[in-house]
């Protein structure tokens, strides 16, 4: 099957040959082609080029994309979508004057999804999160990662896990997954921390690794969660069965998250809202992608993670949902790059190339995902005409797609 679009009034992020991350000055680079064509063989991204280099070849489908812009999808690299039932009620009390971290003290927060995911059953949750899959893929994502964390016992964490297997099988979509073991401390362990961590590294992570069921391994590293230490103890356990660790820090305090997670080589360090010069310092010169998750700062109104001076100081830097029924129940990526541009001042090539290609690095995936690049997968946005791609940001609250292609296929 070959499919030829055509007429493509402006075709984003084209590299000839596959970058793995942009970083510092090089995030304000975007290539692109005006008045372009793009060949799809089967699910791949075969060709492209100028109107007037178009070859001439056999097709079996012709979308005619003029007044179109035509990108990568988005590469959402930290999402929770797989949950059950929502977080609405402490969404009202935030608004009538509790905390984030009071609430969590009254029981709500991340237990309060712990304790509906343990009451739901693996078909129902299955049945919920399909629902924002679904969602997300229409608002052009074309690859996510989605991480445990509500289960928080052996059942429900490999509950959860094959959820999001079953979510990976069914859907065209790439998938990846983290265990999250480490989201929270369970109610019936509070007064014995160092027993969970040890029910994770030698009861969970053994299990999940036998079953092939994460790639990768996250720790909830902040005051009143996971501590340096134990982030470390088990970033080290991840490592041992083979999951590389993403981990969540300087959300709400700068404790040594990042230090920690540069340490051990995280492929990601997640939020960062709360920067020190020395968080941004221990960064440079790593392998490790801060990823930033804007409207997680939008609905908490908490800082936004200061994106002007860490990509001053040369770090590349990827966009992210954190859809989660807490903290963000939002899977939009264009809402995300469109925040990113209005609160974190990001040009709009710095967000476009934070949310395709450094967010397809903080997965795993920059050598098939996150440009338009020959071999990579067909996975495109092609967008209802519009007057330039500054209007994906700058139409906030305006879906602006027209067709999402995954996997060469018009979903
Ligand atoms: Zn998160």
């Amino acid at each position: 099957m070959t499919t030829l679009i055509k007429n493509i009034k402006e075709l984003l992020q084209v590299r000839e040959t596959s970058v793995s991350k942009v970083s510092g000055a090089g995030m304000a680079e975007l290539p692109t082609i005006k008045n372009a064509f793009l060949i799809i063989k089967d699910n791949l991204i075969a060709d492209f080029g100028s109107m007037e280099n178009l070859p001439e070849i056999k097709v079996d489908k012709v979308i005619n994309a003029e007044g179109r812009i035509v990108l990568p999808t988005w590469c959402d690299s930290h999402t929770h979508i797989v949950y059950a039932g929502n977080r609405e009620q402490e969404f009202v009390d935030r608004i009538n004057g509790f905390t984030y971290e009071e609430i969590a003290n009254r029981g709500g927060g991340i237990l309060n999804s712990a304790k509906k995911l343990n009451e739901t059953s693996e078909e129902k949750i299955y049945e919920q999160s399909k629902l924002r899959l679904e969602e997300v893929m229409r608002l052009g994502t074309g690859a996510v990662e989605i991480k445990s964390g509500y289960g928080l016992t052996i059942e429900g964490e490999l509950k959860m896990l094959r959820v999001i297997k079953k979510l990976a099988e069914n859907y065209p979509i790439s998938i990846k997954t983290t265990f999250l073991g480490a989201h929270a401390f369970p109610t019936h362990y509070k007064e014995n921390k160092a027993g969970y961590i040890d029910e994770i590294i030698t009861k969970m992570l053994p299990e999940i690794a036998q079953n092939k069921l994460a790639d990768y391994v996250d720790v909830f590293c902040e005051s009143g969660y996971f501590s340096v230490e134990e982030t470390e103890k088990i970033m080290q356990a991840g490592i041992e069965f083979g999951l590389k660790p993403k981990i969540h820090v300087n959300q709400f305090n700068s404790i040594g998250g990042i230090q920690a997670g540069v340490k051990f080589n995280a492929l990601s360090v997640d939020h960062l809202e709360i920067m020190n010069p020395e968080d941004i310092e221990a960064l440079k010169g790593t392998e490790t992608m801060p990823v930033a998750l804007p409207s997680c700062s939008y609905f908490l109104s908490i800082p936004y993670t200061p994106a002007r001076e860490m990509i001053k100081a040369g770090l590349p830097l990827a966009l992210a949902t954190d859809f989660n029924p807490g903290s963000t129940p939002s899977g939009n990526m264009n809402f995300v790059v469109a925040t990113a541009c209005i609160k974190m001042k990001m040009t709009p090539e710095e967000a476009i190339n934070a949310a395709t290609i450094n967010g397809a690095y903080a997965m795993g995936l920059s050598d098939t995902h996150g440009s338009i690049t020959k071999g990579k997968k067909a996975n495109l946005i092609v967008t209802k005409p519009i007057s330039s791609y500054y209007q994906i940001p700058y139409a906030f609250g305006s879906n602006l797609i027209e067709d999402v292609i995954i996997e060469g296929e018009i979903i």
